[in-house]
């Protein structure tokens, strides 16, 4: 059977165009049938995307790791070090990797963009993996390979770590040119460097006014990341004696974690610049008019930070993998061993995954050298005992000196009620230059070991 007939043309690409139209913009958008079957047959691109990619052959078990983000980096180190046969490729549709944590006190330049940057080659030079460029289109589990913009490649194991997407209809903009044009001029900020970069221009050039900052409802990318970039946004304005309100809305009840340090520092540090506002459940968004829409009232602003709910990459529900219960559009997985609930080959994690672990950095690369060893484990017929990710996470509140507070949490399984629950919480609300130093020592480390030792 040819690679054509495999995977019929119109499905290949009806899969590809959601998953590169998602891709470009962080946005879930639909297929657009119409269009793939207008392409012709012999486009070119078409014969690249089917053939084998330019990568090195497998010299053992290959498992190929999709998304280079804090999950997928960690994983693509830690399976080589469990199981030195596995033969490991990382693919990323960036060139570049920009860390989010720390990216808001970046904003307030308490570090430069160095700090944050850190270059896949040298992870994968340094760890002994092979790194690939390309956008990740779909993957046949019956065939057990990985399609790419770049060509395709065969796996033995496959771990999904492609992180999250923008779920702007859950705001009430459902056209996807609407959700373009609102991502491209509100970036949220979550989901791709350019967004930072456009959010920090923003910041620098806000000469005042109403400047919206939005906290999404359900479970969102860094919980306390929000809260935190609203201290950094008004230390800015503070820094630079800009007039500006600073309107948070937030679509939670409340705070919603390190409650009563946010809550002091909003009123104690920035009582001039933040007014918070809970329950304001963003309804629409009107991009031309710079208004925001709530349930029960309307605001005009001068510039604006919109971070909608999320949902998981769309690359899992294009392979028809989401489960229809989930919210999130998250895959059905074995809850303790990550894989899909009917495929010991394929896994999915970091903030990705189906369970409702913190969706922080920290999370994702405790859990995914937890993850390497299940996979380096059933690859010799071995299981390891499930044990608990950590989430560590810290939040800068003040800037010159910088200013944080943290909390540090475990998770626990509850046999009766099927639920995961936070287990040995050690949370700290006061906020301090020791706090400060403790969030950038902790980067650090995590830097030097996704790349450098
Ligand atoms: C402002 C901000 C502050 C934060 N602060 C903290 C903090 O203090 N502490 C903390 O622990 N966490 C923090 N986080 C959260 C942390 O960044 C995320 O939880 C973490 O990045 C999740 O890792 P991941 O690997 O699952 O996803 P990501 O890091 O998003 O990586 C996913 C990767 O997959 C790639 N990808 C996606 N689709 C494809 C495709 N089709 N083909 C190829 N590649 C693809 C993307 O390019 C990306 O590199 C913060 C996040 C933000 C935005």
């Amino acid at each position: 059977m040819t690679e054509q007939e495999k995977l019929s043309r119109r499905r290949f690409l009806q899969a590809g165009g959601a998953v590169l139209a998602g891709n470009a913009a962080g946005v879930a958008v639909p297929a657009d049938s119409e269009a793939s079957d207008s392409l012709p047959q012999t486009a070119p691109a078409l014969h690249k995307l089917l053939r084998r990619a330019a990568v090195p052959t497998a010299r053992g078990a290959r498992v190929v790791v999709v998304g280079g983000g804090w999950s997928g980096l960690t994983l693509a180190k830690y399976l080589r070090r469990f199981n030195p046969a596995f033969d490991v490729i990382l693919i990323d549709k960036q060139s570049a990797f920009v860390s989010f944590p720390v990216s808001n006190a970046w904003l307030a330049d308490q570090v430069d963009l160095d700090f944050l940057s850190h270059s896949f080659f040298d992870a994968a030079n340094n760890h002994d993996y092979h790194f690939m460029q390309a956008t990740v289109l779909g993957f046949d589990r019956d065939s057990r390979r990985v399609y790419t913009e770049a060509g395709y490649v065969d796996y033995d194991y496959l771990v999904l770590a492609p992180g999250i997407e923008y779920d702007y209809p859950r705001i009430g903009v459902e056209d996807s040119e609407a959700q373009n044009l609102l991502f491209h001029r509100y970036p949220g900020g979550y989901v791709t460097s350019s967004e930072l970069l456009t959010i920090k221009h923003k910041i620098q050039r806000f000469r005042g006014g109403t400047f919206v900052l939005t906290v999404p409802s359900g479970e969102y990318r860094c919980t306390a990341a929000p809260y935190e970039r609203a201290c950094m946004v008004a230390a800015v304005f503070k820094r630079q004696r800009v007039r500006a309100r600073i309107l948070l809305l937030d679509m939670n009840s409340g705070i919603k974690i390190k409650q009563a340090g946010f809550a002091r520092a909003f009123e104690q540090l920035y009582g001039d610049y933040i007014e918070y506002l809970p329950s304001s459940l963003i309804s629409n968004v009107d991009i031309e008019g710079r208004r925001i829409e709530t349930e029960f009232d309307e605001y005009d602003f001068d510039d604006a930070i919109i971070y909608p709910p999320v949902r998981t990459s769309s690359l899992i529900e294009e392979a028809g993998l989401a489960d229809p219960q989930s919210p999130q559009k998250a895959a059905k997985t074995d809850p303790f061993r990550y894989h899909l609930v009917d495929d010991e080959r394929v896994y999915v994690t970091g903030d990705s995954r189906s369970q409702p672990f913190s969706k922080g950095g920290h999370t994702a690369h405790s859990e995914a050298q937890y993850v390497a060893e299940v996979i380096a484990a059933h690859a010799l017929g071995h299981e390891v005992q499930w044990r608990s990710p950590q989430t560590m996470c810290f939040s800068a509140v003040d800037i010159e000196p910088l200013r944080a507070m943290s909390i540090i949490t475990y998770y626990k399984y509850n046999q009766q009620s099927g639920l995961f629950a936070f287990d040995r919480t050690h949370l700290i609300e006061k906020w301090d230059t020791q706090g400060g130093q403790a969030s950038l020592a902790w980067a650090e480390g995590m830097y030097r070991d996704m790349f450098y030792v």
